[in-house]
């Protein structure tokens, strides 16, 4: 074994496990310490001053710049005694994961000293350098600067000595260059379009607000098989190796117990994450070895948003000072299962209504039709754009793969649902009102259960499925901001509740009676989204041809994909929330991360192939020839000859073989390479990238496992899966 292997290795199998201190206190009692929530407001901040806030939060006004400076005041006083020394904008750039820039609180004082200062006007409002983030051409088209602007709804918290103050990232002239703002742009909107369809029922609705309940999975690797491995540390994931003879087929991991190292990584993990105010709840091995999920309970959306970012920074974190490393990417390693982010996705009033929730009687029996009526209408006419928002090279190796959906959106809705919405569109309203008058009988449909909960039958195969009161988008991948599947998905939603209000206002206009329209307008869309319904077996290939015939979007290449951002359809859906320069310029650093991520790809399977792998096989070819060259002179005799190192001859031309196509490959790679990165168009070099390159990535690893199954394992430099899994 290489010398770095076998330490790895050995470094690996002796870890033990780190004791972690358990909080002296319930988790109840320190949950949201490092917070500025509502409880150190209204200790830190006045009457008033909590009362125009508290405003704000609940209901999107806006704020001035006096209050905005009584925060500042008092969250400067409750972030000083809480041990910060710094603050920052805490945004979401379109790159993966969070920026912050660091600034301490000091200020001098005018007598040669310093004193803590934290204005009204730097909580508000910031100017970190934009030309350091991806913009798409905005600020070549606008302005260099980019502003980052307090967001009062999610609120600051401390990490280690810094006040973190979630913000959104918008350029000079108003675009949006971060995640969070079209976020919350979207909320807007489906609270607005949400608000007005439930007045249909019930006046006193006032807000209207999406959830989010994600469930992250991820992997874990040792820090030492991980840094012996630089495809794993450069790209997140094993450009090769053979799959191990034991992998998940015994479907022993997932109820198997928490190993002890990673149950304290666990443990640690959580207790931080209830500090910052993350109700984390579920915790569990996944499918594959090495393969965890962590779930918290739902929360509003934008919440959700940056507690799952926060979360997958602590994870990090704390993975390093438990030696290890976590892994977000959405495919580390092939044969295996790869990680997903089911977005658990509903709409909630301030009345205390889940309006994905059938109800008691006939009015809100019909809420309940209505809002998944539309969102099944909303997700058929934007499916391609759904698929567009999860969408990346990285998610790519999870879709269409035989474990996730495939790379068309489908809902799933279950036999009760189905069944309830075909008799619906066969019911008059007439029927069902005397129905209803007589034996109490809604809508024609029958009784709907109040709680289909915990008799939804389940498929898992679904990219989009209703599990009872909420809808769970399970093709968002692991590594991915949930901003991106939850902004599609929020002004769809809007969009198409916002459409569903005209038409049936135009109704009302012409005389009909409100039941009469809603009936006539649900009808319609029943029968016009059928093709998005599908119960089936979402990775058989008969769906793949049903899908087509049914005019789902199928692509499956990725910079092709995002094109669904800019069609007709999508620049209605995104009304209000991103403008068509916005949705052009976010295309634009879609395809350029695309063609970045295979291009380092490329570069380090190129670099470990021809620096790695093939001079270990010659080396271990050279054993094999002076093997032969002794038997030769020990048995001169041809016949007796071939008998003794007929074998030996064979693996000595298979590796040749394997050696010479790697190196062929990896040459004709980098020409094409070559080629595409002397194209102009982002979108036309990210095509060129899925077209030309990722073929190679497969091929030359073809060999590479080969040869992994024929070289001395002594002489092997990377350590193998059955070293890289199963932590003890
Ligand atoms: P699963 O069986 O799919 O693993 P869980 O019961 O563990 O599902 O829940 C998954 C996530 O769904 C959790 O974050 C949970 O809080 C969330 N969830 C439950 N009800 C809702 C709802 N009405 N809206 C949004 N998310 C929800
Ligand atoms: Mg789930």
């Amino acid at each position: 074994m290489s010398k770095l292997r076998q330490q790895a290795v050995s470094a690996a199998s002796n870890r033990k496990p780190m004791e972690v201190e358990k909080p002296r206190v319930k988790t109840s009692e320190y949950y949201g310490e490092k917070v500025f929530n509502r409880k150190a407001m209204t200790k830190y901040l006045s009457k008033e001053t909590y009362r125009i806030i508290s405003k704000v939060i609940d209901n999107g006004e806006t704020i001035d710049r006096g209050i905005a400076e009584h925060v500042a005041a008092g969250m400067r006083m409750w972030a000083l005694e809480n041990g910060a020394t710094h603050y920052t904008h805490w945004f979401h750039p379109l790159t993966d994961g969070t920026a912050e820039k660091h600034d301490a609180f000091v200020e001098h004082d005018g007598h040669g000293g310093l004193i803590e200062e934290f204005s009204g006007k730097l909580l508000a409002q910031q100017e970190p350098d934009a030309s350091s983030f991806p913009s798409g051409g905005l600020r070549n088209t606008f302005e260099a600067r980019g502003y980052s602007a307090w967001d009062p709804t999610s609120p600051a918290f401390i990490v280690e000595d810094t006040l973190c103050i979630p913000t959104i990232f918008i350029s000079y002239t108003g675009e949006a260059l971060d995640y969070k703002t079209p976020l919350l742009r979207a909320i807007a909107k489906i609270n607005k379009a949400a608000v007005d369809v439930c007045h249909y029922f019930d006046e006193d609705v006032a807000n209207v607000h999406a959830n989010l309940g994600w469930e992250q999975e991820y992997f874990l690797v040792d820090e030492d098989l991980y840094a012996a491995r630089p495809d794993l540390m450069l790209t997140g994931r094993t450009l090769m190796s053979h799959e191990s003879a034991k992998n998940q087929q015994l479907e022993d991991h997932y109820f198997g117990s928490i190993p002890l190292r990673v149950q304290q990584f666990m443990k640690e993990l959580e207790y931080e994450s209830y500090a910052l105010g993350i109700p984390v709840k579920t915790r569990h091995n996944e499918v594959a070895p090495n393969q965890f999920e962590l779930a918290p309970i739902y929360e509003e959306c934008n919440l959700a948003v940056d507690h799952n970012l926060l979360v997958m920074s602590l994870m990090d974190k704390i993975a390093r000072k438990h030696s290890f490393r976590v892994l977000l990417h959405e495919k580390p390693f092939k044969g295996i299962n790869g990680s997903g982010k089911h977005n658990n996705w509903s709409l909630g009033t301030d009345t205390g209504i889940n309006l994905l929730s059938p109800g008691k009687n006939t009015k809100e029996n019909l809420r309940f039709i209505t809002f998944i009526v539309n969102i099944l209408a909303a997700v058929y006419k934007n499916n391609g754009l759904l698929k567009a928002s999860i969408s990346s090279a990285t998610n790519a190796h999870r879709l269409g793969a035989n474990e996730a959906p495939p790379a068309i959106i489908s809902v799933f809705l279950g036999t009760e649902v189905s069944e309830i919405l075909h008799k619906f569109e066969n019911s008059s309203i007439q029927d069902a009102i005397v129905a209803d008058k007589k034996k109490g009988i809604s809508l024609g449909v029958g009784q709907i259960p109040e709680i289909i909960l915990d008799n939804t039958d389940r498929n898992r195969t679904s990219p989009f499925a209703f599990t009872g009161n909420r809808f769970e988008f399970r093709a968002v991948g692991s590594s991915a901001n949930c901003a991106s599947a939850m902004t599609a998905l929020n002004a769809a939603v809007a969009e198409q509740l916002a459409l569903f209000k005209k038409e049936v206002d135009e109704r009302i206009a012409s005389g009909k009676s409100k039941e009469e329209a809603l009936y006539e307008v649900l009808k319609k869309y029943i029968k016009e989204s059928r093709p998005i319904c599908f119960n089936g077996n979402n990775y058989s290939e008969q769906w793949k041809e049903e899908a087509r015939n049914r005019g789902l979007d199928c692509e499956t290449s990725v910079p092709v994909i995002y094109d669904a951002y800019t069609s007709a359809q999508s620049i209605k859906t995104f009304a209000g929330v991103m403008s068509e320069v916005e949705l052009h310029a976010r295309n634009e650093v879609k395809w350029e991360m695309y063609s970045k991520k295979i291009q380092i790809e490329s570069r380090v399977l190129g670099d470990l192939a021809l620096n790695h792998i093939i001079p270990v096989s010659i080396s271990y070819q050279s054993v094999l020839l002076n093997n032969i060259a002794s038997l030769k002179t020990i048995y001169p005799d041809e016949s007796r000859f071939t008998a003794m190192a007929g074998e030996q001859i064979r693996l000595v031309e298979k590796v040749s073989a394997h050696v010479n196509a790697i190196n062929a490959k990896v040459h004709e790679m980098t020409d094409a390479r070559k080629v595409a990165n002397a194209i102009e168009g982002e979108q036309e070099k990210a095509i060129a990238y899925h077209d030309t390159i990722t073929p190679y990535l497969d091929e030359i690893r073809h060999h590479i496992d080969k040869l992994e199954l024929i070289v001395d394992d002594n002489m092997w430099p990377l350590p193998k899966y059955r070293e890289l899994l199963f932590i003890r």
